[in-house]
This record gives structure tokens, sequence and C-alpha cells, in this order.
């Protein structure tokens, strides 16, 4: 078996305070803690119960940020040396101590980094990336698109290395101008592929067959965008759900999303790299053709 799970728990906290985000400063009390650690570890069992012949990655893509907790750090290590899994990556602020790295496989562990200026200096974050250089552990670098982040920015894509992948993610809402387009693509090279709403009703996707998210309690769903459970991990029969299916949205505008969807060919840009978010050099340098530049 061949699968791509986008895992999230109950954990709904983070120790930053974005002002657009729902989880700014939140705290779980020890409760809800508590259970998210017992359904992760949950999670962790049967990954490891599946057969070590299969391929499943994991994307952890969490409410608020997981790699503040120990459980989720110790649970990444854990996946990264098992057969079954060919990747494991957690999107995270990168605020977390990152010693435990130098425990996981480099051949499997990823980040996905969001880099927030107003939370965090340059010296910091950059000083978490060399650890992760350190350890050859694969990672992208993101920056939320907002015209006030545009000099930090272009000041984290300069100083890191320029094998290390930058992306901006696009704020549809803000109506990007052309000149500002231009001056998002100087930073990340594929800007265009993200500022894009993707027609996807009737389309064929792979979310629901070689991709599913799964909850704390194990529930399944296509991708983050159709809330229609379709199974659950913890029930014998579980496989049976996944099955190709048409997109019932208008359209798909998220990375986690639209990668799924086939007639967008995206594993030709990020091949393994499509879970952190990695494209390939090639496609970074403009060498593979991409569905709406
Ligand atoms: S770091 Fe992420 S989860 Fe935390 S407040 Fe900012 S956007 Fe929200
Ligand atoms: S196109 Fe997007 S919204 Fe539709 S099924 Fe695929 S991932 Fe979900």
């Amino acid at each position: 078996m061949r699968l791509d799970i986008l895992y999230r728990g109950p954990l709904a906290s983070c120790n930053y305070g974005c002002e657009y985000c729902p989880f700014a400063k939140r705290k779980d009390d020890r409760e809800a803690l508590a259970l998210d650690r017992a359904q992760w570890q949950r999670f962790l069992g049967w990954v490891g119960a599946q057969p070590p012949t299969d391929a499943i990655g994991v994307l952890v893509t969490p409410w608020g940020e997981a790699l503040i907790r120990r459980w989720y750090r110790e649970g990444l290590t854990e996946l990264s040396h098992l057969p079954q899994i060919t990747r494991c990556a957690i999107q995270t602020n990168l605020s977390a101590p990152l010693d435990w790295v130098a425990e996981a496989n480099p051949e499997r562990l990823a980040l996905w980094c969001t880099y927030h200026p107003e939370w965090t200096s340059e010296a910091a974050f950059l000083a978490q990336c060399r650890i992760l250089d350190q350890h050859g552990i694969a990672y992208s670098v993101g920056v939320v698109g907002q015209r006030e982040h545009e000099a930090a920015a272009r000041a984290i894509r300069a100083a890191l290395p320029a094998n290390t992948y930058v992306w901006i993610n696009a704020v549809k809402a803000l109506g990007y101008a052309p000149d500002e387009i231009a001056l998002w693509r100087s930073i990340d090279p594929l800007f265009e592929l993200n500022n894009q709403r993707y027609p996807s009703l009737g389309k064929a996707c792979g979310a629901g067959e070689r991709a599913i998210t799964v909850d704390g309690d194990g529930a399944m769903r296509r991708c983050h965008f159709i809330s229609d459970v379709i199974g659950n991990i913890y029930d014998a029969d579980w496989q049976r759900a996944l099955a190709p299916r048409p997109c019932s949205q208008l359209d798909c505008h998220c990375h986690i999303g639209y990668v799924h969807l086939d007639y967008l060919e995206l594993g030709k840009v990020f091949a393994t790299g499509l879970l952190e978010r990695v494209p390939t050099p090639e496609a970074r340098a403009g060498g593979v053709r991409l569905p709406v530049l």
C-alpha cells in the first residue's frame, strides 16, 4: 500500500501570537494535552503495525504548534526509523528545541517551516535552520505573502543557503498587482503556482485514494477541505474507504490539497518533497512545465 496521511490531532495551541490565527497564544489544558498525546501515540502504534513493505508518508498539520510538545518530537523520531515510512514531516514555526533531530533518520524526517518575522528574529530562525542543515534534514521555509513581510522574506531568502527552498504563501484575498507578483516571484520562483484557485469540481483527485487526512480519533477524510468522514483507520476494513472520487469542491487553493489534483501533475514538480513542500532543483530552475505559468 502507498498512502500519504495528513495527521491532525486535537492540539490547538501555539506559543506564537500571529494576529490572523485562531490558535495564537491559545493554551490547551492538561486534559486536552493528555488526550492529544494519547491519540498521537495510538496513531504511531497503528503506523508501526502496517506491513513493513507499505510506503506511508505522514505530514502532521496541527491546528497550532506541535513541535513544542515532546511527544511529537519523539514520535517523529520513531516514525523516521520505521521501514514502512517513506517520509514523516510536520508543519512548524521552528521555535522548539531541535536536539532530537540528531536521533532521527535524516533520509525520512523533513520539516515544513514557517518564518514569522513578527515573532522571532532572523538570527534565531537561521540558527535553527543551521541545525537542520548540520543533520542533513530536508526542510522548506515559508513566509506568508503579506506586504509587510516583504523585507523579511527577502532577507531570509538571501541569508539561507541557495539550495534551501523558500516559498511564499499567496494571500489570494490581497489580489496582488502584476508588480507584486513579480516581486514575490523573485523570492519564490513557484509563487504563481500557489497564487491560484484551481478548478476542481468533478475533477479527478488523489485525495481519498493516494492521500487522506486522519484526526486524532482515527476519522478519515479525503482532505482538509471536505468534511465528510469516509472511514476510520482503527476499523478493520479501513482500506475499503480508499477509492478514486471526483472533487466536490469548486476549487482548491492550498498546497496540501491541490498537489493531489491529477490534472496538475505536480508530482513532477515536487517528487519526493511533496509533503514538506520542497520542489525538485529542476522545477525551481524552471525546467519543469508548470500547469499555469
Ligand atoms: S505560528 Fe502558526 S499556529 Fe502559531 S499563531 Fe502563528 S500561524 Fe497560528
Ligand atoms: S481537489 Fe482539493 S478539495 Fe478537492 S478533493 Fe482534492 S484536495 Fe480535496
